[in-house]
């Protein structure tokens, strides 16, 4: 069994909701995961922040606005039938019940509610096309066995029991179709994997039915050597072993959700990135072999922040870091990177919000310094720190200003931290120096 699972674009337009069953009726059983049509979620977000600012007129006025693109959807894709009238009912359902929100009390869990509404429509819509056209499809209500426990991190024993329970229960299907995406809580509300965490939710149900593969299809043709956005000629990875893929993923590669490969890895399940609009393009295999040697890749992330730590104190001590790591887990705030010398320690961190507190208990004991605006970039290869065409990189870091780096934490991954100013120079230079020296 494979568990496929279709971004945003895959299923935002009639063309691309056509592509994407072409692509999933070839004859095998599989699971399909959906996220929400694109623009949809952002939408709702923006709705619930009207409803949270008072502001009911203008969320009644998105909320019409999106509902008049489900309506188009509707008469484009279903021909005059009972299920063309099901699905009209279903959209009438979630659109009322919208307008109802924004006259309630604004709380997390009305927005979570609000939010799950994209992956609700695009699945039922596309399951009921999927029958239209003929295709045995079923579908699998993501509320009913995806669970986060308090950590926030999925609950195995309950999806599993609850998964198998589902698919016993419902008529025998080739597809199964569920939500991405939402969930409940360990209190049993509705919930989500954050944004983006369709692709969290794939390899989630790839590990608990032990999938033979899981696809992440999306609008590109695989994982990217460097960002498109701002460096040309990039170009796909074909192989990825799941280290360098985390690292890429958290440092910024904005195709994959970051939490991703955990479950696929703990199961050792391969997934393999492919592009809906190019179905026969190779994309990316990301699995536990490691291909290739060299840096193989470069992310970016940015809105991080640099912390300097100064204190004699440190100087000859023992204890110092834990009293500074001690703040950082108080405050919840968990810390990207780090370099010390024997009197200041510098780290990073993405999540601001605790800052003002951090820093106060910091100046308790020490200096402290704040950089804000600054971006790590992130190179990642197998073995990369051993690599002997390595040296090649610090020939480029004579012209960029580099706030930290950190080299020899794991062996596939160099960070570099930078003012987010010098981001794009940066990944220019690291680009013509690393990748058209052909170090495979
Ligand atoms: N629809 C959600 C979002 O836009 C989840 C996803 O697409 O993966 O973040």
């Amino acid at each position: 069994m494979k568990v496929l699972k279709f971004g945003g674009t895959s299923v935002g337009s009639i063309k691309n909701i056509k592509r994407v069953k072409e692509i999933i009726t070839d004859g095998e059983e599989k699971i399909v995961v959906l996220s929400a049509m694109s623009g949809t979620t952002n939408a709702l977000v923006e709705i619930s922040e009207f409803i949270k600012n008072n502001n009911s007129s203008e969320a009644i006025q998105r909320i019409k606005i999106l509902e008049q693109k489900y309506q188009e959807v509707l008469y484009e894709l279903f021909e005059s039938s009972n299920i063309k009238q099901e699905v009209e009912n279903y959209i009438y359902l979630v659109f009322e019940f919208l307008k109802e929100g924004v006259f309630e009390k604004y709380s997390e869990l009305l927005y979570n509610k609000i939010v799950s509404r994209g992956e609700l429509l695009s699945t039922y819509i596309f399951t009921k096309y999927l029958n239209q056209e003929g295709v045995n499809a079923q579908l699998l209500p993501a509320l009913e066995f995806m669970r986060i426990d308090k950590t926030n991190d999925p609950d195995d024993f309950y999806i599993k029991q609850n998964l198998q329970r589902l698919i016993q229960d419902s008529l025998p299907a080739d597809i199964y179709i569920t939500q991405g995406f939402i969930c409940l809580n360990a209190y049993g509300e509705i919930a989500n994997l954050q944004r983006g965490g369709s692709d969290y939710t794939a390899t989630i149900i790839g590990g608990i039915v032990k999938a033979e593969e899981v696809q992440i299809w999306t609008d590109i043709d695989g994982m990217h050597n460097n960002d498109p956005r701002f460096v040309e000629n990039t170009h796909a990875i074909s192989n990825l072993s799941f280290d360098e893929a985390a690292e890429l993923a958290y440092f910024g590669a904005k195709i994959l959700h970051p939490q991703t490969v955990m479950p696929a890895r703990k199961a050792n399940i391969p997934v393999r990135l492919k592009n809906t609009l190019l179905p026969e393009s190779y994309g990316t295999l990301i699995s536990k072999e490691f291909k290739g040697e060299g840096i193989k890749a470069i992310a970016a992330k940015d809105t991080i922040t640099a912390i300097k730590i100064k204190s004699a104190r440190m100087l000859l001590a023992y204890g110092f870091l834990k009293k500074v790591f001690e703040i950082f887990e108080k405050h919840e705030t968990s810390i990207d990177m780090i370099t010390t010398s024997e009197i200041a320690v510098s780290l990073t961190i993405d999540d601001a919000k605790n800052l003002v507190s951090i820093v106060e208990e910091l100046e308790k004991f020490s200096m402290v310094e704040v950089d804000n605006h600054q971006s790590i970039i992130c190179l990642v290869g197998h073995s990369v720190v051993r690599h002997h065409e390595t040296h090649r990189l610090f020939k480029v870091l004579q012209d960029i200003p580099i706030r930290m780096i950190s080299y020899g934490g794991s062996n596939n991954n160099i960070s570099l931290l930078v003012n987010t100013n010098d981001k794009i120079t940066a990944l220019k230079s690291l680009n013509s120096y690393i990748f058209d020296f052909e170090v495979v």
